[in-house]
């Protein structure tokens, strides 16, 4: 399927039924933030609160993306954040390499050829492999910029899921890795749209935003 927008790839979506996923989600999701961003995030796939309420990172761990953006001056407003895949697998297991390449070939592409970001942050090991090479491994490869196909230099990270795992030490080295992470791909995102504001006075409420998707996606 093509599109001539990022609307009406976005309705399309919405209903999509592509791939078995779909039956145990409550629908697919699509993405939050600014379509005109030059900063894009691409996260894993959606889990509980963001099935809910049809978007992506809005539940705990879009909370700790938010305070982790925070510390580098974005806010989730000016970015524009999306998953690899759009329905969430049953029990919140990982999606696979090929549920992922499936559900980004019919969507995520298309999407950022709308979207046209300059710097892509990879959220996780599913974004890293879809993103980068499917044997990617995000111990090794975070911190580290690579070429995507879509002609747009990309960092990955460790996704906020991981880090609220995570105890002690490990969670310490942890934060501050995705801190100078995220730093890295701000400053050369600002490097490259040196007029783009990255920051917000006034903080979204992404839960309150989508409460009212959240209730049509309830009552359907
Ligand atoms: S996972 Fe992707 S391809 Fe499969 S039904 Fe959901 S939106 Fe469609």
């Amino acid at each position: 399927m093509s599109f001539s927008n990022h609307d009406e790839l976005e309705q399309s979506l919405l209903t999509c039924e592509l791939c078995q996923l779909h039956k145990d989600a409550i629908g697919p999701t699509s993405y939050n933030g600014n379509v005109l961003s030059p900063l894009a995030i691409v996260g894993e796939g959606p889990g509980g609160v963001e099935d809910e309420y049809g978007v992506p990172l809005v539940g705990p761990s879009g909370q700790l993306l938010d305070k982790a953006l925070a510390s580098v001056g974005v806010s989730r407003d000016k970015i524009y954040t999306t998953n690899v895949i759009k329905c969430r697998p049953k029990n919140n297991r990982t999606p696979t390499i090929e549920e992922g390449a499936f559900c980004a070939q019919n969507w995520l592409d298309q999407e950022l050829s709308f979207v046209r970001p300059k710097i892509i942050i990879a959220l996780g090991s599913v974004a890293l492999k879809y993103l980068y090479r499917a044997d990617g491994r995000i111990t090794k490869d975070r911190g580290q910029w690579f070429d995507t196909k879509y002609g747009v230099a990309a960092i990955a990270t460790y996704h906020p899921a991981y880090l609220l795992r995570l105890t002690g030490k490990a969670l310490i080295k942890a934060k501050w890795e995705v801190f100078y992470d995220l730093k890295a791909a701000v400053e050369k995102c600002q490097a490259l749209a040196p007029d783009y504001q990255f920051d917000s006075v006034e903080k979204p409420d992404l839960l309150s935003m989508y409460a009212s998707r959240r209730d049509m996606r309830r009552q359907n």
